[in-house]
């Protein structure tokens, strides 16, 4: 369903671009350098996510914005508290006398304090426009997904995202039923709860309730991206929440267990914390990202290798 590929190379920020199956749009998570992210991928995209705006996770925004420009739409940009006034500031710095209204509209959507903040940003002015307020945990959605968040500490606010496909319900059709619109009334029934309504198969009368044995949930995959964290009890708690038995989770391993110190002073994780936050949250599959740019190839493998042993090793953190 997700499709996840890390544009960043190994000596760069942190970039992950998301694709959807069956969906033209493509998801950016985070802005820093990647110089593997192509102009027709900028294009594409249909929201921007971002966990803070520490300079490795936002210098590579204009870029995008410079490949946006001419789209001819709305780009939804989701961020911490004070990413309107960033975004906003950034667009501004730069010269838009010659810009065409329609050629980009950007739709800010801001986390702060537990409600969301929606803005419009339309050029040549960028003024803040249409602001609305809404709250819910769901920060993002189309029709067959959507994006949830948590609130991370970082000693500021650093926003972790989870994309979750919706449920699939299907019909595995048992001997002596054919298809027809029926199939459609049952699902119908079965998401509304409806066990008493009356469904018509080929002329003949059966409660849903008594054909609901051939309804087939399929669950929808889910796919984490979990940025600059202090490893804390308080952040690991909320993480458990939150991605408990993802599919996939993107994970940020800044330092190695020898800088654990500078880990904890920079409320950062590091390798083996990352790895047991996700053993105890029982990730299908963990992947180890941002990597402190100080660190050689040699230390960066070290970093995977006690990211690894601690996922697969039976302790616990606490
Ligand atoms: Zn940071
Ligand atoms: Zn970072």
């Amino acid at each position: 369903m997700f499709k996840a590929e890390v544009k960043s190379q190994e000596n760069e920020d942190i970039c992950i671009l998301i694709n959807v199956e069956n969906h033209k749009y493509s998801y950016i998570c985070e802005c820093g350098e990647a110089k593997k992210l192509r102009v027709k991928e900028c294009q594409d995209t249909n929201a921007i996510f971002l966990s803070h705006t520490h300079i490795d996770h936002f210098v590579n925004f204009d870029t995008v914005l410079r490949h946006q420009i001419g789209a001819n739409r709305k780009i939804v940009i989701c961020g911490p508290k004070g990413i309107i006034e960033q975004v906003q500031n950034r667009i501004k710095s730069y010269t838009w006398n010659l810009i065409k209204k329609s050629a980009i509209s950007y739709e800010v959507r801001e986390l702060s304090n537990g409600l969301i903040r929606s803005v419009v940003l339309n050029p040549p002015f960028w003024k803040q426009e249409n602001e609305t307020y809404f709250n819910k945990s769901i920060i993002f959605e189309e029709k067959d997904f959507h994006v949830e968040y948590e609130v991370l500490d970082h000693k500021i606010d650093s926003i972790a995202y989870l994309f979750k496909a919706k449920d699939k319900i299907k019909i595995k059709l048992e001997k002596g039923f054919k298809s027809g619109k029926w199939v459609s009334d049952l699902k119908t029934a079965f998401i509304k709860n409806n066990k008493e309504q009356v469904i018509l198969v080929d002329k003949q009368e059966f409660l849903a309730k008594n054909l609901f044995y051939m309804i087939k949930v399929e669950k929808g995959k889910k796919l984490g991206i979990i940025m600059d964290h202090a490893a804390n009890k308080e952040n690991h708690q909320k993480i458990k929440a939150k991605f408990f038995r993802s599919d996939e989770v993107y994970i940020e391993c800044f330092y190695k267990d020898e800088d654990k110190d500078l880990a904890n002073k920079n409320y950062h994780s590091h390798a083996s914390m990352s790895g047991q936050i996700m053993r105890e949250s029982e990730v299908k599959n963990a992947i180890p990202v941002h990597f402190s740019r100080k660190y050689r190839a040699k230390e960066r493998e070290e970093i995977v290798e006690q990211f690894e042993k601690a996922k697969n090793n039976n302790t616990s953190i606490y």
